[in-house]
């Protein structure tokens, strides 16, 4: 959906949710509502629901989740819904979609009928979407995320509406989930009965191939444990290593946060090269999704603790705290996502940290992650100068996850400028207490206090402001507005700089763990580039731009042979002693282009460097909290 198309969808929906929600009160609310989800074709990619919903008589509005949690869009798979019929009392009832929003669907439902059977099945898409919405089943697992299917009544809150559920597994196959079992028969189980809204939180993860490991620190009463499927057996086999890093990760979480909100916790991780890779967060758990191998990859510390540390710390930030604007009563209400940064941002930071801290990154990966992003985000990205940082919050719902020019676009830089945004509040806090006080101090404070299972506690940006100040008093809510509304070419590396280091480019390559692609190409000719060719990004006014190379293109030849990214890098690596320019040869539509960049500086790539004029406290954060590790 294109940004004008959002606005307008959204005005229309606001109108259509006034009317839905006066109009549709016939939902008994005293009801339970049973849900089975039968995933026994999964293998097929078909998944044939049935659902029982408690009614009265009369017209009757059901929604399909719309806005997702955690997604930030409306990006409920409303596109694979399909095969939908209700009945009462045995007899067909007629359904219409409503005109404006195509996740409502309008029945009436017969005089004498006390609940409406819906039947429906799920498809899971060969291809495409995004999240969620994206596959998430192949021949040996299954990752059910129950907002793909499940309708609920309008007219009352998530949080009121209770479902029982109830899933069918193919023969043979185990799960894991944070969800209480109440029975269990053959490949069937019953699980308790929950609010719509801590269902849709409570994912399950299912396979062929299936394994848990127990996570909890030693002395810690809550359990912790990660529930791995794959597509074959021997892509279960985690290392010690990983396990040991992956305890270690959840002892630390406890340190810097002083609490935690969930009565156990389970990270649901799916290894497979055919569902999309994302992680998305819970209260009680994280739905994550990595490459079929990675735990044999000598980088699988590395992977792991970049995208398991950053869900984990959501259940803490974004699910346990979360913006009051992001907080709706249902999946129908528009979510709006001006505090993203701190949502994202603020998590982007501390997962990284936490990966550091429990050893799953070394210090040298945590920096060369922070000059990575850094670099990536400027100089010379020309995006920062139209758009800042706030409106890549903002825009998120419709331009969030867009293809091709992202340096000119910015796409979701409200995670990777949020991380720099926070580790400089880090600084100040540790600056302006003289070392009394840490970001630590803060988290306590903010995402502490007891342990009363999932909750949520909303916050505006005031009440960030206002936690800030009991840690340290200080005019944040300037700090912020000038990085937020900020149009300069330069990225906020104050932390960084404060923090003893300083971001500078040599020819030494770099490892890390990134949004971003690493890249020699994109710090000198300005393109990032893929191992065929395909152009993803070209820096707008960089040295290949101007040569007249844009995102979508393709390369297809080097210096007159045939493209292979090992050529370009030589090419880029010689242009120091050659007046001659590169020349590419591309693809777009189906003309063929010679494009000659003129660029002869070698290779660049970011690194950070001591400055020994202050103290290192950037990898004093970095450090164990918690003894014995
Ligand atoms: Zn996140």
């Amino acid at each position: 959906m294109n940004s004008k198309r959002a606005g307008l969808f959204l005005a229309l929906l606001c109108l259509m949710l006034a009317v839905s929600f006066a109009s549709s009160a016939v939902f008994a609310q005293s009801g339970t509502i049973s849900l089975t989800v039968d995933a026994t074709k999964t293998p097929q990619k078909f998944i044939p629901c049935t659902e029982v919903i408690p009614v009265k008589p009369g017209p009757l509005t059901l929604y399909y989740p719309k806005w997702i949690p955690g997604e930030h869009s409306p990006s409920g798979p409303i596109v694979n819904l399909t095969g939908l019929k209700f009945t009462a009392n045995g007899q067909t009832i007629p359904w219409r979609r409503d005109l404006t929003d195509v996740f409502t669907f309008h029945l009436d439902v017969p005089a004498g009928a006390d609940r409406v059977e819906a039947k429906y099945d799920y498809l899971e898409p060969s291809g495409g979407g995004i999240y969620g919405g994206s596959l998430s089943a192949t021949d040996k697992l299954i990752v059910l995320e129950w907002n793909q299917t499940v309708l609920y009544p309008a007219g009352s809150p998530v949080d009121k509406i209770m479902v029982a559920p109830k899933l069918v597994l193919p023969d043979g196959w185990k799960f894991g989930t944070p969800q209480k079992i109440e029975s269990q028969s053959g490949n069937e189980t019953t699980f308790a009965t929950i609010s719509l809204e801590e269902l849709v939180d409570s994912p399950v993860i299912a396979g062929e191939y299936y394994r848990n490991i127990d996570l909890t620190p030693p002395g810690e009463k809550i359990h912790h444990e990660i529930d791995l499927a794959a597509d074959d057996a021997a892509d279960l086999n985690m290392s010690p290593e990983v396990e040991k890093g992956l305890k270690n990760l959840v002892a630390e979480a406890g340190a810097l946060f002083g609490a935690r909100h969930y009565r156990n916790y389970h990270f649901l991780l799916a290894l497979s090269d055919h569902v999309a890779h994302f992680g998305l967060e819970h209260h009680e758990c994280n739905d994550s999704r990595l490459p079929e191998r990675i735990l044999l990859e000598p980088n699988a510390a590395i992977a792991v603790g970049g995208l398991l540390a950053h869900e984990y710390v959501h259940s803490w930030n974004g699910k346990f705290r979360r913006p009051a604007d992001l907080s709706t009563p249902d999946y129908e209400v528009p979510m709006k996502t001006d505090l993203l940064w701190v949502y994202e941002g603020l998590t982007d930071y501390l997962g990284p940290l936490l990966a550091a801290r429990s050893g799953l990154w070394t210090p040298e990966q945590y920096r060369a992650n922070l000059a990575n992003i850094s670099a990536g985000l400027g100089v010379g990205r020309l995006g920062r100068t139209w758009r800042p940082l706030l409106d890549t919050a903002v825009g998120e719902p419709g331009l969030g996850f867009a293809r091709g020019w992202l340096n000119w676009r910015r796409g979701t830089d409200y995670y990777d400028e949020g991380d720099l945004l926070w580790l400089e509040v880090a600084t100040i806090i540790h600056q302006q207490t003289h070392g009394a006080k840490s970001i630590d101090d803060f988290c306590h404070l903010f995402h502490g206090g007891p342990n009363d299972g999932p909750q949520l506690k909303t916050y505006t940006f005031e009440q960030l402001v206002a936690s800030l100040n009991q840690i340290v008093p200080y005019d944040w809510a300037r700090f912020f507005h000038e990085r937020l509304d900020s149009t300069s070419p330069n990225p906020p590396v104050g932390g960084i700089e404060n923090g003893g280091w300083n971001l500078v480019f040599n020819d030494k390559p770099i490892k890390t763990h990134s949004r971003r692609p690493v890249m020699n190409d994109e710090y000198t000719i300005g393109l990032a580039i893929g191992p065929d060719g395909s152009v993803f990004d070209s820096i707008v006014n960089g040295p290949a731009f101007n040569a007249g190379v844009t995102s979508g293109m393709k390369v297809v030849g080097v210096n007159g042979r045939l493209y292979t990214h090992d050529l370009l890098e030589d090419a880029i690596k010689a242009s120091k002693d050659n007046s001659q320019p590169i020349s590419l040869l591309v693809v777009i539509d189906d003309y063929y282009k010679t494009c000659n960049i003129d660029y002869h500086g070698g290779e660049r790539y970011p690194h950070l460097v001591r400055d020994e004029s202050k103290p290192d406290y950037l990898d004093e954060l970095g450090k164990p909290r918690v003894a014995g590790e």
